[in-house]
């Protein structure tokens, strides 16, 4: 209990504004949840799952949450761990996800596209996931067996 409200009180810095982010209580489908909001920009701030509980759908969710791949393809740096992120897509709606804690970034109005999205039945292209399933492939193989790894690709 005590590490959890440790972690609720933890205040983040928006990465555009650099100003401190606002605690705000959300109504969800279960329990309400705290979230940070850029009070500048408007910008979202989601840890790791709270992204679910706002969507409930889990088919996007996880879409743009797992098999994010290994490659940061986004310029920003996560408020809450400081590691890399990258950017995933729902059609034209991007959203960044830290690659090291799962954090979610949303822009303004990208929470509401995504729900919108969402109740129009959107169907994630699991194709366009191929590049970074095939990337956590590789990163997995190289860890557990780095000579197999090159002797795949000097074949
Ligand atoms: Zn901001
Ligand atoms: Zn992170």
């Amino acid at each position: 209990m005590t590490n959890d409200k440790i972690e609720s009180e933890r205040k983040y810095e928006c990465h555009k504004c650099w100003v401190e982010m606002k605690k705000e209580e959300v109504e969800t489908f279960g329990p309400n949840i705290i979230i940070d909001v850029c009070p500048k920009c408007k910008g979202i701030w989601l840890d790791k799952g709270e992204l679910g509980k706002l969507l409930k759908d889990r088919e996007l969710t996880n879409y743009l949450t797992k098999h994010i791949g290994t490659k940061s393809r986004s310029p920003m740096v996560c408020p809450r761990c400081g590691m890399t992120m990258d950017i995933e897509k729902a059609d034209d709606i991007e959203v960044d996800v830290c690659l090291n804690c799962g954090g979610v970034w949303l822009d303004k109005d990208e929470l509401e596209n995504l729900k919108e999205k969402s109740e129009e039945g959107f169907k994630p292209d699991e194709s366009a996931k191929f590049e970074e399933m095939e990337e956590e492939r590789l990163y997995k193989k190289r860890n557990s067996a780095l000579s197999n790894f090159f002797r795949k690709f000097t074949k």
